[in-house]
């Protein structure tokens, strides 16, 4: 599956916004850096962290949905706050994509435009899945899932591996030892083992 490269920008973006405030890294500079990466223009910054913070909190749930209906529900509220203006652009030889942010918007409404409008366009292509909340209790990071086969229920291997840990772990200590074999605690991958949507 090709995804359009230049709205996942705002799937990335979407992305990072909501890791840094699940993972209590919310400083401005390193808003700041997730905008740079992004290429935002900073100015407002200061200002507007905190209206930044409310949205990204809006982001969360998109990802956090539970089923399509409701992930399509969420973003439709959200293209009502943050997309004022769709433009089609082919800029520097790309093929004609759609651009939501207009160069005299405030920084939260460029933000606001970019993260929810690159959502939506990664919904109609993802038919509203490949979006989630990590598998592994006491994570809680948000992933957009570009995979081949889609099925992704951790945001890093990482957490994967950890999680197929701790459930050999927590499987084993109710079990008489040597009864199980880890073979049978791993009957497919651990990243294949929980569905997204549990
Ligand atoms: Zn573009
Ligand atoms: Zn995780």
């Amino acid at each position: 599956m090709q995804f359009n490269h230049d709205n996942m920008i705002g799937v990335r973006l979407a992305e990072e916004l909501v890791n840094l405030e699940v993972e209590g890294r919310w400083t401005r500079d390193r808003v700041a850096g997730a905008l740079t990466a992004s290429l935002v223009r900073l100015d407002g910054l200061e200002q507007e962290l905190g209206e930044l913070r409310d949205w990204t909190g809006r982001l969360r749930e998109v990802f956090a949905a539970a089923e399509s209906d409701e992930r399509c529900a969420r973003i439709n509220e959200l293209l009502d706050v943050g997309v004022h203006r769709v433009h089609l652009s082919a800029h520097d030889g790309l093929p004609p994509h759609l651009h939501f942010v207009r160069d005299d918007q405030r920084l939260t409404e460029r933000v606001q435009a970019m993260t929810i409008g690159g959502l939506a366009i990664f919904a109609v292509e993802a038919q509203a899945g490949r979006m989630g909340i990590c598998a592994r209790p006491g994570c809680g990071r948000a992933f957009a899932d570009t995979s081949r086969n889609g099925r992704r229920a951790y945001c890093s291997p990482l957490c994967g591996n950890s999680h197929a840990v701790q459930r050999y772990r927590a499987r084993t200590s109710t079990t008489v030892a040597g009864e199980t074999g880890a073979a049978e605690v791993f009957p497919r991958g651990p990243l294949e083992a929980a569905p997204l949507h549990a």
